[in-house]
């Protein structure tokens, strides 16, 4: 068997990993889009590094972008075997596929607009057909049952917590096992079940390093929201939370349910969802019960009192409106989308409370906003913030560093070998270090584009 490493080994966005069993047939292990600053997002306009048209086939961990958004480039330059994946993961990725190449084919259109662009006319990275196509290759496949994705190969999806449908992923050729981790979840996420035992020994280990240097401290982050909400409420404000669609926006609608439940807000408190994405991402999870861990009341109830905003002209009514609401909005970063309208109105009304849930990228508007920014641009207008701002840090649906040992320590028998990918280098080369010293195995973090052979005598029945 050989590996080698085509995306997430420097960094956590593009994964990418290019398998070849013993008999030759080939399998790439996710096919995810390079996210974040510029040298990193041009990443996703060079070739894959394999031919797209001799790969026998794809198996997806899990849907979000940094794992499957390349995947209608890929179909663009000439795959056309399956896409091997968890039914959850097949539904959440058709909504994630279409609104990625959404977002491609505005920047392209932007880009032809303004002149700004080097390529004229700008093309985007793929459009809707290509992800189309994509979503059309995708084969759902049961959690748990083995499976074979090209001949001489089995695979087995094992689930991982962290986001709906998400597994960890068992490949194995006549000689060899090899178990890549996908993103690992946490075993107290507030939404997901916990990641599950790994049955397969593997001789090949390919570990996610996202937290590899982090332990989550535990602040009761429920609680915090229910404060700042409860004190924003009482002055006349509204709370809006700029949110991502899917994952996180649920999430949050089960913490509000549950302080509305045990009396910490009031039963009546509106709560609105606006981004046409979080309701597609939560039907499919109340599509998808039993990946969940929320009781059949929990689940009857996760949508009562919200209210979802369906067009553009509601939103700006909304915005404008007196009282108190909870308003639930994407994009997660404020990067752009819906949220940019309540921003807009919000920030400048001391009033008011802007809450970001979830991870903010250094330079975007919302780790401005977080960093303390008291003023900024939105939609071309210089916007005072006057409202409070606050960033809840502890909701992260990755395992922390115990958590990655721990789930480690439950393969039934030692790797031969570990390589330890999708983090930024400080966080892997910690997670190798923990890996040597409380495991013993022999780990290392690969460089981009590096291949690992598997010799004949490195299985782990010798
Ligand atoms: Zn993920």
């Amino acid at each position: 068997m050989l590996v080698q490493i085509l995306g997430a080994a420097d960094c956590v966005t593009g994964s990418r990993h290019f398998v070849r069993g013993a008999d030759g047939a080939t399998v790439l292990l996710d096919c995810g889009l390079f996210q974040g600053w510029k040298p990193l997002r041009e990443r996703n306009w060079l070739p894959l590094g394999i031919a797209p048209h001799s790969l026998d086939a794809v198996i997806l961990s899990h849907a979000h972008l940094d794992h499957s958004g390349w995947l209608p480039a890929l179909v663009r330059e000439g795959y056309r075997g399956r896409i091997w994946c968890s039914p959850a993961t097949r539904d959440l990725a058709e909504v994630l596929l279409l609104d990625s190449a959404h977002l491609q084919e505005e920047d392209a259109r932007r880009a032809n607009r303004g002149g700004w662009t080097r390529h004229l006319p700008a093309r985007p990275l793929y459009t809707r057909r290509d992800a189309i196509r994509a979503i059309e290759l995708m084969r759902p496949i049961t959690p748990l049952k083995a499976f074979s994705p090209a001949a001489g190969l089995t695979a087995r999806l094992t689930p991982a917590g962290h986001l709906l449908g998400a597994c960890s992923v068992t490949l194995r050729d006549r000689l060899h096992t090899l178990v890549y981790s996908g993103d690992i979840g946490r075993s107290d996420d507030l939404l997901m079940r916990p990641p599950q035992t790994v049955a397969d020994a593997p001789d090949l280990l390919l570990v996610e390093s996202t937290y590899g240097d982090r332990l989550h401290d535990a602040p009761d982050e429920p609680a915090r929201l229910g404060e700042i909400v409860r004190r924003t409420i009482d002055r006349g404000g509204s709370v809006l939370m700029p949110t991502f669609a899917v994952g996180r926006a649920q999430m949050l609608m089960l913490v509000l349910q549950r302080l509305k439940r045990s009396g910490e807000l009031p039963a009546g408190l509106p709560i609105y969802l606006d981004s046409p994405m979080a309701q597609a991402a939560t039907r499919i999870h109340l599509a998808h019960p039993r990946l969940m861990r929320l009781s059949q009341a929990e689940l009857r109830t996760l949508c009562d009192g919200v209210t979802a905003v369906e067009d553009a002209a509601d939103s700006r009514r909304l915005a404008r409106r007196k009282g108190a609401a909870v308003i639930l909005s994407s994009s997660g970063m404020a990067t752009g989308g819906r949220v940019l309208t309540y921003l807009a109105a919000m920030a400048p009304e001391p009033r008011h409370s802007i809450v970001f849930p979830g991870y903010q990228v250094a330079g975007s508007r919302g780790g401005r906003l977080v960093d303390g920014a008291r003023e900024i641009k939105v939609m071309g207008q210089i916007v005072p913030v006057r409202a409070e701002v606050h960033h809840l840090r502890g909701l992260s649906g990755h395992a922390d560093a115990n958590g990655l040992v721990a789930w480690m320590r439950q393969l039934p028998a030692p790797p031969r070998q570990v390589l330890v990918v999708h983090g930024e280098p400080s966080s892997s080369d910690a997670l190798r270090l923990r890996i040597e010293r409380e495991l013993g195995w022999p780990a290392r973090v690969p460089r981009p584009g590096e291949s690992v052979a598997l010799a004949v005598a490195d299985t782990t029945g010798d």
